[in-house]
């Protein structure tokens, strides 16, 4: 609602904010959305929020859409940071928390960027989006385009999990399968955008997928009393999800509803796709591509992220870290999480937990350390990792 002006995340030049954007003209790199803070904190208040609804709109004086009619929901959001207590036992750790994501419409956490962007293509008055996806941002994209009366031009992997294909399909998508990655989906997105007039809402090369990811961040300060965990883990591809509570705990500081304390930072991926975690261990700024990219977890599978270096410098400021883990070991996990909280993880959720073991064996995370791991998506959508 305070929405101000986007700024270069490269290069700190101001945009304006009243056309749709794709990255920075300057840099090409990400834009993010200021706001007017000070006005934002006139209504947006600790108390205020006891009485809003349960969903990430609840925060609605620090997200972009200007008037509610605009707004695309589905209820998204405000799910549940559930404790993990016979999890945790097994490693002495008290306070261990799991943010079951799987909650949110379409069954991922996708849901909550794409109800803030289709929202700001609603304002703007598009009515074509293109995704480039690996699964989940193509269903949660096909979900809001219907909603909102829009196409969704949908391109996936041809390996993506079956769920996320017909999905798309039973909400109207225009769907196309391409034998190759994300990578190669992002191309033809790009290459036919500007003939076919869609607009390409691909993960932080548009403003506001962020914001709405960023909600998670206010919501695990305000679940957990206004005192942010001592770890995250977070299970990374494009990385919005990140570098969004990343802004959200800077934006919560200002607001003066956190200090300046921030919780480390642990990106998770794929030992077959871990550009994050190399580039992070070889001290880089930027992420080079990882070849011939491969895991079950489709939502890991993006060898190439554009916000590589806003990722690096969160895990750096915050002194968190980088860490893979093998598909493996993330399917076995899944029986660990699924037996010991009733919580069936999607495959990238269940990696965050196999990361989560090895960090406390080599005493990186202590077990007195307050712990939060991210269940980005249900394990039904993926079967057949599991034989299904
Ligand atoms: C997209 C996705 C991720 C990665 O999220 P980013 O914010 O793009 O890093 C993790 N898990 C699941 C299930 C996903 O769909
Ligand atoms: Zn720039």
């Amino acid at each position: 609602m305070h929405l101000t002006h986007l700024v270069c995340t490269l290069c700190g030049k101001e945009h304006g904010a009243t056309i749709p954007q794709n990255v920075s003209t300057c840099c090409s790199k990400p834009l993010f959305a200021h706001y007017d803070l000070a006005a934002a904190a006139r209504t947006l208040t600790k108390h205020a929020l006891h009485a809003r609804e349960k969903s990430l709109w609840r925060y609605r004086e620090v997200l972009p859409v200007k008037n509610e009619s605009d707004i695309v929901t589905l209820g998204e959001g405000w799910t549940p940071l559930l404790p993990a207590p016979r999890l945790g036992a097994k490693h002495g750790l008290k306070k261990l928390f799991i943010k079951d994501e799987a909650q949110n419409p379409t069954g991922s956490f996708k849901a909550r960027g794409m109800t803030t962007a289709v929202s700001m293509a609603k304002q703007f008055g598009l009515k074509k989006l293109a995704v480039p996806s690996a699964g989940n941002a193509a269903g949660a994209l096909a979900a809001y385009a219907a909603r909102a009366g829009m196409e969704a031009h949908i391109f996936m992997p041809r390996d993506t999990p079956r769920a996320n294909i017909i999905e798309c399909e039973q909400m109207g998508a225009h769907v196309t399968l391409i034998d190759g990655l994300i990578t190669d989906c992002g191309a033809e997105v790009a290459k036919r955008k500007t003939a076919e007039g869609w607009f390409d809402v691909s993960t932080l090369k548009e403003p506001y997928r962020a914001e709405g990811k960023k909600t998670l961040g206010y919501e695990l300060a305000e679940q957990l009393d206004w005192k942010l965990p001592d770890a995250i883990l977070y299970p990374t591809g494009g990385g919005t999800g990140l570098i969004g509570m990343w802004k959200a705990f800077d934006e919560m500081e200002k607001l003066g509803w956190i200090g300046s304390e921030r919780p480390r930072m642990f990106t998770v991926q794929a030992t077959g796709c871990q550009p994050i975690v190399r580039a992070f261990q070889s001290g880089e700024k930027f992420a080079a591509e990882h070849l011939g990219a491969t895991t079950r977890a489709s939502g890991l599978r993006v060898p190439k992220a554009i916000g590589d270096f806003l990722m690096l410098d969160a895990l750096r400021t915050s002194r968190g870290g980088a860490i893979a883990v093998s598909d493996e070991q993330m399917i076995a996990a899944t029986r660990e999480v699924g037996a010991a909280e009733g919580i069936f993880p999607a495959p990238e959720g269940a990696a965050c937990y196999a990361a989560l073991k090895t960090l406390l064996a080599a005493g990186t995370i202590r077990p007195d350390e307050s712990v939060v791991l991210f269940n980005t998506s249900t394990g039904l959508k993926y079967l057949e990792c599991y034989g299904g």
